[in-house]
């Protein structure tokens, strides 16, 4: 069954869309769904964008988590178990939860996000996917075992069921095969399936992943990535990448102007 309200994820139509004009389509005690918004939701292990959103009396309510609810699978034979569609909440943060009672149901408002903490996530992001590419050419079996992922501001990391732990020149190789593509400042690019705007590729190197998540268009800025291992019991491995010497871009970011009805 598809769920009848759907949030217009503007963050596919333009990721570098900061600030957005919106309607309001529904109000809980402690969240609110427009019917737009540039927020990305927590999923595929990135997490969410924080934000505010302005009421049209001038009220700003700060969101801190951003959730997809009321998907439907996509039913796309590439992208096995892939949830579309549905609608997004904006949960807000505790101390503005009373200045929900200013919002009424279809006023405008302007939702934002912190372009910082959006440059971050998908710098993290992208450099989650290199790391990737590094542990599927020397661990590959490790790859089919993958059991968790966290994508954060300043690291990423995958969790793996595998018996034999990640030994020290593996961790090595992994770490010089990130680092080669952020060398070769590799191009990435994103693209949508035909069929349902929410499927998305992730293309590198040849390589291409089902992923909706938020993404660079190149490595530089990533700089060099430091691979760890650590271990989570038997039978568990955690590998994380960190990137201190990360330049994330803010340049570009811009505002989206409201739509002339025709
Ligand atoms: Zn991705």
């Amino acid at each position: 069954m598809i769920f009848n309200r759907r949030t217009r994820r503007l963050y596919y139509e333009d990721f570098l869309l900061y600030k957005a004009p919106a309607r309001v389509v529904r109000i809980e005690d402690d969240s609110i769904e427009l019917d737009a918004t540039v927020a990305y939701p927590e999923g595929g292990g990135q997490e969410a964008d924080h934000g505010t959103i302005v009421l049209d009396d001038g009220t700003v309510l700060r969101f801190d988590d951003a959730k997809k609810l009321y998907l439907h699978p996509a039913g796309l034979a590439e992208f096995p178990g892939l949830q579309v569609g549905g609608v997004i909440k904006h949960v807000i943060v505790p101390e503005d939860r009373l200045l929900l009672r200013q919002a009424s149901l279809g006023a405008p408002v302007v939702v934002q996000i912190d372009v910082e903490r959006r440059a971050r996530l998908a710098l993290s992001h992208t450099a989650s996917h290199l790391l990737y590419l590094g542990i599927s050419q020397v661990r590959p079996e490790a790859i089919e075992s993958t059991i968790g992922c966290h994508i954060r501001p300043h690291g990423a990391r995958f969790d793996f069921a595998v018996e034999n732990r990640f030994e020290a020149d593996e961790l090595a190789r992994i770490e010089l095969v990130a680092n080669a593509y952020v060398q070769s400042n590799a191009l990435v690019s994103v693209s949508a399936h035909a069929a349902e705007p929410d499927a998305r590729l992730w293309h590198c190197d040849g390589r291409v992943i089902p992923c909706g998540g938020i993404h660079l268009t190149s490595a530089a800025s990533i700089g060099p990535l430091q691979v760890r291992r650590r271990g989570l019991g038997r039978g568990k491995e955690r590998i994380s990448c960190e990137f201190p010497q990360a330049m994330p871009a803010l340049d570009g970011y811009h505002a989206k102007r409201a739509e002339v009805a025709s």
